[in-house]
């Protein structure tokens, strides 16, 4: 008698499909082992994300063969990023000063870049899919995972697997029921996120404005502006109180281009808090389990490489794994050698993360309305501008090395 579970088995169980979680799952099954990622939406469609494709990740995409078709989807490139503080602008970061051919950050929406990477694995008869399907426990055998519990679109799933990978972001149910705590290293501030229409002669590409105790990001996107207000840690109600007219004129005095049109914030609707964190697990895995993404490691948004980071945790842990699963001998050694490859990358972005914080926090609390030196220099120093742009678009130890992928049947053998 069927007791209404679904039950499926895979080499690898993938808990989200994110960034890390669809990256892995592809380069997994491009290598040959069953793998089954589980998404508790039915669709990429979120707004609000990483929409941020840094060239380390269009490198890697052009070594697997991908680079042509993600160019084809609509994007923009970006090749600097400008600051304007008490009226000046100053060149901060300069993209066009890489090497290789990919000197621009890519801007789409994440749910294009999910969608392409879950089109590519579906060709691969390894992958599976399952959408609306939310984890909500572990399976255990003793100390040791051996899968997942879901809830999916038509009732319970289970999920066998030899290894569970946590990719499910920084509120990662895997983490919580495996009881893994991050260390906090706090976020001086908090994001307000919305759009505002973007005009021929309003320019273009990346800008930072800064003034008056205030901080602002305008991404270009097109037709739009994604527009990254800062405000200081749980300052949300008190921008709220204070009014949206006076939310509207403060977005105005920092750029009088969008005063024209910033009438058209008239409801806190359109206006998305999103909280800042930044941790990380000191130990990445269990036994049969792994967390990866922003499940080890919640990313600022400063300098925007968390997605990137995801994706390179992603190919370390493909290319690191792929041959003992393969070969069913993985060890909690093979598990550990993920973390030490990938502790480098994550301690060092997420120091200059809390340095850069550290001056995020100044310019919200001192009101000061003159550029730092450092700034100034930078600003003058063409030279200066492509150190950013290395820590930024390629980062620290970047992943270009994906696992070999298994030869392909042929159809007449
Ligand atoms: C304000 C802000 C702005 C940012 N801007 C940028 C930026 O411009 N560029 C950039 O690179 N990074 C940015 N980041 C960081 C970036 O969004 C993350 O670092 C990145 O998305 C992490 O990828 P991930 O795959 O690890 O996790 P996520 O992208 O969080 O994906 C996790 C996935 O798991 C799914 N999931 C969660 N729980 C379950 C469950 N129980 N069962 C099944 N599925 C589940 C989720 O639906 C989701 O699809 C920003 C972060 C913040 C807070």
């Amino acid at each position: 008698m069927s007791d209404g579970m679904r039950r499926i088995s895979a080499d690898v169980c993938v808990v989200g499909g994110g960034p890390a979680g669809l990256m892995l799952g592809l380069l997994l099954a491009r290598a040959g082992v069953p793998v089954a990622v589980l998404e508790k939406h039915p669709d990429f469609l979120r707004d609000f994300r990483g929409d941020t494709v840094h060239p380390s990740t269009i490198r890697l995409l052009d070594r697997l063969g991908l680079a042509e078709g993600f160019l084809d989807l609509p994007h923009r490139k970006v090749g600097q990023l400008r600051l304007t503080i008490a009226g000046r602008t100053y060149q901060m970061v300069d993209f066009t000063r890489l090497p290789g051919p990919y000197r621009y950050l890519a801007f789409l929406p994440q749910w294009d870049f999910l969608d392409f990477l879950a089109d590519e694995a579906a060709n691969y008869p390894h992958f599976t899919l399952l959408r609306s399907t939310e984890v909500v426990d572990v399976i255990r055998d003793g100390d040791a995972v051996r899968g997942v519990r879901a809830q999916g679109p038509d009732g319970p799933v289970e999920v066998s697997a030899a290894l569970t990978v946590g990719c499910d972001g920084r509120d990662s149910a895997v983490r919580r029921v495996l009881r893994m705590t991050p260390r906090e290293f706090g976020a001086p501030m908090d994001v307000l996120w919305f759009r505002l229409p973007r005009r021929p002669g309003d320019g273009d590409g990346l800008m930072m404005r800064a003034g008056a105790g205030r901080l602002m990001l305008t991404i270009d996107r097109g037709d739009y502006w994604q527009i990254a207000y800062v405000i200081p840690k749980g300052g949300y109600d008190q921008v709220v109180a204070r009014g949206l007219a006076a939310f509207r004129a403060s977005v105005s005095e920092l750029a009088e281009t969008l005063a024209d049109r910033v009438g058209q914030l008239d409801d806190w609707e359109q206006v998305k808090m999103l909280t800042v964190q930044l941790n990380r697990l000191e130990r990445w895995h269990v036994p049969g389990a792994l967390l990866i993404g922003d499940a080890a490691h919640a990313m600022s948004p400063i300098g925007g490489v968390g997605v990137n980071l995801a994706i390179q945790d992603a190919v370390a842990t493909a290319r690191l794994l792929a041959e003992p699963l393969r070969a069913g001998r993985l060890t909690e050694g093979d598990l550990e050698r993920v973390r030490r490859r990938r502790r480098l990358p994550t301690v060092g972005t997420q120091l200059v993360q809390r340095v850069m914080q550290r001056g995020v926090l100044d310019v919200l609390t001192s009101g000061e309305q003159t550029a730092p030196l450092a700034i100034r220099l930078v600003g003058r120093l063409p030279v200066l501008q492509g150190l950013p742009a290395r820590l930024i678009g390629l980062g620290i130890r970047p992943e270009y090395e994906a696992p070999a992928p298994a030869p392909l049947l042929d159809p007449s053998a």
